[in-house]
């Protein structure tokens, strides 16, 4: 496999020039897409002419940042000027933004390719991308398996070999789970190190925009970019900039691990948690010292995490009237009649889902039993895993209870799916940089994940600690 780190400095050289590798990518989209649906929308033409101008611009000799030429996929709950970005959902078929997300124009400004917009999950709720307006994605590792979700199409074009690079959304875990079910790896930063100007909000208080990469160094190179200060956020935060690959190969001998004992329980699938635990034997032998350690009231953390970003999407989306963005329905007697009749065209059944929810948490007389007390439940377990990692470098779970799962649905599956986000939350409650990197595959030959979950801006750690593992010596 060709990392990105190795098409870069190919580019840099003139060995290859950013149309031929573009082209390539888009042969292969040409034969895998309409079998795995990673992409939603793509513009060959816009695609191609940036790539030659970037070509161009080498041959005169002008200097280029390090990923200039290389192109990057993005989820489609980023805005993207003069090109779709419909969340998946029919309310945005047709939106085309008028302003490009931070993230984007950083790219641009670093002569990076946007290169199509992925598939996912609608409004980025969901962990299978199968609630897509845009139908479902296959896992590429499978096709008649989940790619998970809600950034599956993301993680399904990495895997597959359609793009070297792609942005995806976290907000319980729709970064690090759909890269555990694909075999591939994907970083949730610290909430604030990543602009969210331009990501359409689901639950502002977890959202963060991360990297997804078939290495870890790939995924220190995205960082590189996407990273900084951004006066169109408000909540982000200021930091020197970061060369996040600086760090990777450190030795990491003596660097303690803390193993959440509460995500070995019974949900746990056997064959996961034999290849995680055969992961901390693998970090044992490079001198790093794992203990287990316990959080406190853990078990809240993901009915927490379901009343809080339910209650924040309720309201997030509320602005989807009909008369300000998207669908709207025609015809209508009255305005609450059309406000009724475009949403309920307009959003699916689990998008409806989560408004009635977060609607019912945020109504008077059950505000305090549910949203005010999931909010206490939120900082009394941040003060846990904070106590936690005082003593310990960074925490390491399986991704996922369960490796990915088969398209067909039943009802076992629909308390799978509602469980698969109970480890990967706990770092969006806590707004922590947490990875996963793969570890090993099931018994139905799919991927597994492990998570790796750091201090807060400690990206670099959790960069270094990863990358050992995945480029140990193995017998
Ligand atoms: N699966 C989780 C949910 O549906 C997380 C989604 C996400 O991170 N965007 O809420």
């Amino acid at each position: 496999m060709t990392t990105v780190f190795q098409l870069a400095t190919r580019l840099k050289n003139k060995e290859i020039s950013s149309l031929d590798l573009v082209e390539s990518y888009l042969q292969t989209i040409q034969k895998k897409n309409s079998q795995i649906n990673a992409f939603i929308h793509m513009d060959e033409c816009a695609i191609k002419a940036q790539a030659k101008d970037i070509d161009e611009k080498r041959v005169r000799g002008e200097s280029l940042p390090f990923l200039a030429g290389i192109p990057v996929s993005i989820k489609d709950n980023i805005c993207t000027e003069n090109m779709p970005t419909t969340c998946a959902s029919k309310m945005l078929e047709n939106f085309i933004p008028p302003y490009q997300a931070t993230v984007v124009q950083r790219m641009f400004d670093h002569g990076i390719i946007p290169f199509g917009k992925t598939n996912m999950d609608e409004f980025a709720m969901g962990t299978s991308t199968e609630s897509s307006y845009w139908g479902k994605t296959y896992n590429p590792r499978n096709l008649s398996y989940v790619p998970g979700g809600s950034s599956g199409g993301s993680a399904a074009a990495v895997a597959a070999k359609m793009t070297p690079l792609a942005l995806g959304t976290d907000t319980g875990g729709s970064i690090r789970q759909p890269a555990s079910f694909c075999g591939i790896v994907g970083l949730k930063p610290t909430y604030g190190r990543v602009s969210r100007y331009g990501a359409i909000a689901f639950a502002s208080s977890f959202d963060q925009i991360g990297p997804m990469a078939n290495t870890v160094e790939d995924v220190a190179l995205l960082m590189n970019v996407i990273c900084g200060y951004d006066i169109k956020d408000s909540t982000s935060i200021l930091k020197e900039p970061t060369d996040f690959t600086r760090h990777l190969k450190d030795n990491i001998k003596g660097k303690r691990i803390g193993l959440i004992r509460e995500c070995f329980g019974d949900e746990l699938q056997e064959d996961v948690r034999k290849c995680v635990l055969q992961a901390t034997k693998a970090y044992e032998k490079l001198g790093v010292i794992v203990e287990e350690v316990s959080i406190e009231g853990f078990e809240f953390g993901l009915p927490a995490y379901f009343i809080l970003s339910s209650a924040e999407a309720s309201s997030n989306l509320a602005r989807y009237d009909g008369i300000k963005y998207g669908h709207c329905a025609s015809h209508e007697e009255s305005l609450s009649e059309r406000y009724r009749k475009t949403r309920a065209e307009g959003f699916g059944s689990e998008v409806k889902r989560r408004i009635m929810f977060g609607t019912y948490v945020l109504s008077a007389g059950h505000y305090d039993v549910y949203y005010e007390k999931a909010q206490r439940i939120r900082q009394f377990i941040l003060n846990g895993v904070q106590r936690v990692l005082d003593s310990y470098d960074i925490l390491l779970t399986p991704t996922c209870p369960i490796a990915s799962f088969p398209v067909e649905i039943n009802a076992t599956r629909v308390k799978q799916q509602d469980e698969t986000d109970i480890y990967t939350v706990l770092a969006n409650l806590c707004g922590l940089p947490a990875i996963s990197i793969p570890c090993g595959y099931s018994q139905d030959g799919v991927p597994i994940g492990m998570q790796l979950i750091g201090k807060a801006f400690e990206e670099s750690t959790v960069l270094n600690i990863a990358y050992q593992y995945e480029n140990r010596e193995q017998e």
